[in-house]
């Protein structure tokens, strides 16, 4: 298939040309990272058109069975949702946590969803760029709705919520010491905070943990005047909760619409990540510099060894690089 009728495809929303467009885009070759970049070029007019979604909690908070439930809510509402998955883990495990082919079965028979593990890569910043392109390639797709799930390995949390509209933190009752389980700085990147398994005996324990979030949100400086971070509880496994989860995001959009918010948002994040992008390709550059290969473990010993300064080795390197 040429590039033209891969991206012809895509936005007629036929899987086959979304298939080959997510392959370019998830190479090692370096023919198909140039191609992919062509094709996202072209693709790029036809991108935007969704609201997209990140969602974290520890392994079992129930996001497989939420997204599913959300999912299926909004196909059957008529949207077309995709869901992609950010788990720079997948390497060293050898399989990915999110990846697992039997999560989301209904969800991923279901024609209007589009499901996609995390891609593989050793680095955080290798993943995010590849799901970050697939996303725009799904928008052209015409899905309206993309979910961008984490575990929250490392920085993986702060990765997502850097190419999303609005992070959703699910969180489970807990026995009144749930602030604990949230890692320093998730709770400042949260649009929602949503309290999985709140049915049954849970439900008095879910009521008290919504309290001491909201008391410790109190506490944290409010990153939009234009909202308040509510936490909301749900049984993904019920169904309960699901539209209310949904109605929240919507009322986000709308509230950061009406101020420009949400683009200026959008813009940033384009620019954040073609900054993201020029640094990261220039430090490849950089390391795979013959001069600076030449040098690099000699000026690395002597600064080790506290004969060169770090930052005289530093413009030493930068020198050699600028020769050429
Ligand atoms: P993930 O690891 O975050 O994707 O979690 P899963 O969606 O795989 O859920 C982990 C376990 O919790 C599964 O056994 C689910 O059936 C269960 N689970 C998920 N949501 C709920 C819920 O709302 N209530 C209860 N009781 N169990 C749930």
């Amino acid at each position: 298939m040429k590039l033209h009728e891969i991206a012809e495809g895509v936005k007629k929303g036929r899987l086959r040309a979304l298939a080959k467009a997510i392959t370019l885009i998830e190479s090692r070759n370096l023919d198909h990272s140039v191609a992919a970049t062509t094709l996202l070029d072209e693709l790029l007019p036809a991108t935007g058109n969704s609201i997209r979604i990140g969602i974290s909690g520890v392994p079992g908070a129930g996001k497989s069975t939420f997204i599913e439930a959300l999912g299926l809510h909004l196909t059957a509402q008529g949207h077309k949702v995709a869901v992609l998955a950010v788990d720079p883990s997948s390497q060293l495990s050898g399989g990915s946590i999110l990846g697992d082919k039997t999560r989301m079965e209904h969800l991923s028979r279901h024609p209007s969803a589009f499901i996609r593990p995390s891609p593989a890569g050793s680095t955080l910043g290798g993943v995010a760029r590849k799901t970050r392109e697939t996303m725009l390639v799904c928008e052209a797709a015409g899905y309206d709705v993309v979910i961008v799930e984490t575990v929250g390995v490392g920085q993986s949390e702060i990765t997502v919520a850097s190419m999303v509209d609005f992070f959703l933190l699910l969180q489970l009752p807990g026995a009144g010491d749930e602030l604990q389980g949230i890692k320093k700085g998730v709770m400042e990147i949260a649009d929602a905070i949503l309290i999985n398994k709140s049915e049954g005996e849970n439900r008095s324990r879910a009521e008290l943990a919504r309290r001491q979030y909201l008391n410790a949100l109190h506490l944290l400086k409010p990153r939009s005047p234009n909202w308040q971070v509510p936490v909301l509880l749900c049984s993904a496994l019920n169904h309960t909760g699901i539209e209310e989860a949904w109605k929240t995001i919507l009322s986000f959009r709308e509230a950061m619409g009406r101020e420009g918010e949400f683009e200026r948002k959008r813009r940033l994040q384009a620019t954040d990540w073609m900054w993201t992008l020029l640094l990261d390709d220039l430090k490849d550059l950089f390391m795979r510099d013959k001069n600076v290969e030449a040098l690099i473990n000699q000026v690395q010993q002597a600064v080790a060894e506290g004969i060169t300064t770090p930052s005289a080795a530093a413009r030493r390197l930068l020198e050699v690089f600028k020769r050429h």
